[in-house]
């Protein structure tokens, strides 16, 4: 594969402070993998880095310049020769959390608990709004062949869904099937919804938005822009991050009822803890992904209609209009093709 010395980044310097740079090709280590990236999604934590507005960067754990982009795929360029089982040419997408594996929250799989790790595009990282992406080849997961790398695309935010109902199918029991509400229809609260039917689950989505519940028209899955009716479900998955809508699953959920929350973020609000206590009902936090959700994200997506994902595409060089698109919230995903191939 050829590749050129110098190539595309958009770097973000600081809040409000992005461009499009020409860089040096990093040195590809022995370990590491250089990757061609094909599409990546634009994702809300982007705009939030963009703005200096992600818990990271408001703690000082993260540091400017940074590359954003940790929702993409891609073909791999270069291999490191200690890297194996990865070849040149292969369809692959990346674990976004990228942890030591030797730390003690490592070894008893507490990801999110390792001090030592690096996200991709987020944390110590540059991302995939940029034509290669060098990363750990041990993140790296390859695909099967003639997979369409747009929708591949689509396996981080995938896995990121899969990591929290595996959390949520901890608590329900293995072979649970009863009434879930999904709070949300952004691309999160979307997957979530169409994973849980697949499972079996009655699902209804929650939306204030009739243009998003449209995308499950079709679907067996219910839709309903009115957050009422929350005593009727099992569990109930928040994916918008708003604090009013956590207050009003918290206080009318039915008790016993579970409660996943992956929305982010939720602003301090006070709370009688004893909604919780009182009614013996659960609540599950759950933030990103590893290893093994990405690898069922991989087999999942094939499953799923995602049709209302891939609405809107532009070339890596508008990624200001594609900033721009997102926030109008007319597509429920605004992608980058960057070598589409
Ligand atoms: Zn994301
Ligand atoms: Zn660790």
């Amino acid at each position: 594969m050829v590749v050129h010395a110098l190539y595309n980044a958009v770097v973000i310097h600081g809040p409000g402070r992005a461009a499009l740079e020409k860089l040096p090709l990093p040195e590809v280590g022995p370990r590491d993998v250089l990757i061609k990236v094909a599409y990546v999604g634009i994702c809300a934590t982007d705009l939030e880095i963009l703005q200096g507005e992600l818990g990271y960067y408001k703690n000082g754990m993260g540091r400017y310049p940074i590359t954003p982009g940790h929702e993409f795929s891609g073909v791999i360029a270069r291999v490191g020769e200690q890297v194996e089982a990865l070849t040149e040419g292969m369809p692959v997408v990346v674990e976004c959390i990228q942890t030591c594996r030797r730390c003690e929250a490592c070894r008893s799989e507490n990801w999110i608990g390792c001090k030592e790790r690096t996200e991709v595009g987020v944390l110590g990282r540059d991302g995939a709004y940029a034509e290669y992406v060098l990363v750990p080849g041990e993140f790296v997961h390859s695909l099967p062949a003639r997979t369409d790398l747009r929708k591949a695309a689509l396996c981080e935010p995938a896995a990121v869904v899969l990591k929290g109902l595996s959390r949520l199918q901890r608590v329900l029991g293995p072979g649970s099937r009863g009434r879930c509400a999904v709070v949300g229809a952004g691309p999160i609260g979307h997957l979530c919804s169409r994973s849980l039917a697949l499972r079996g689950y009655e699902v209804r989505a929650f939306d204030q938005s009739p243009f998003r519940l449209g995308y499950f028209h079709g679907s067996a899955i219910q839709a309903s822009t009115e957050l009422t009716g929350l005593e009727e479900f099992d569990a109930i998955v928040e994916a918008t991050g708003s604090p009013q809508a956590l207050q009003l699953i918290l206080e009318k959920s039915r008790p016993g009822c579970v409660l996943l929350l992956l929305g982010l973020p939720y602003a301090s609000q006070p709370f009688n803890f004893e909604t919780l206590v009182g009614y013996d009902k659960t609540v599950i936090g759950s933030v990103g992904s590893a290893a093994a959700d990405l690898r069922e994200a991989i087999h999942l997506l094939p499953r799923l209609d995602l049709t209302p994902f891939l609405q809107k595409t532009l070339p890596l060089e508008q990624y200001r209009e594609a900033w721009e698109l997102f926030h109008t919230r007319q597509f429920l995903k605004v992608m980058m093709a960057v070598n589409p191939g």
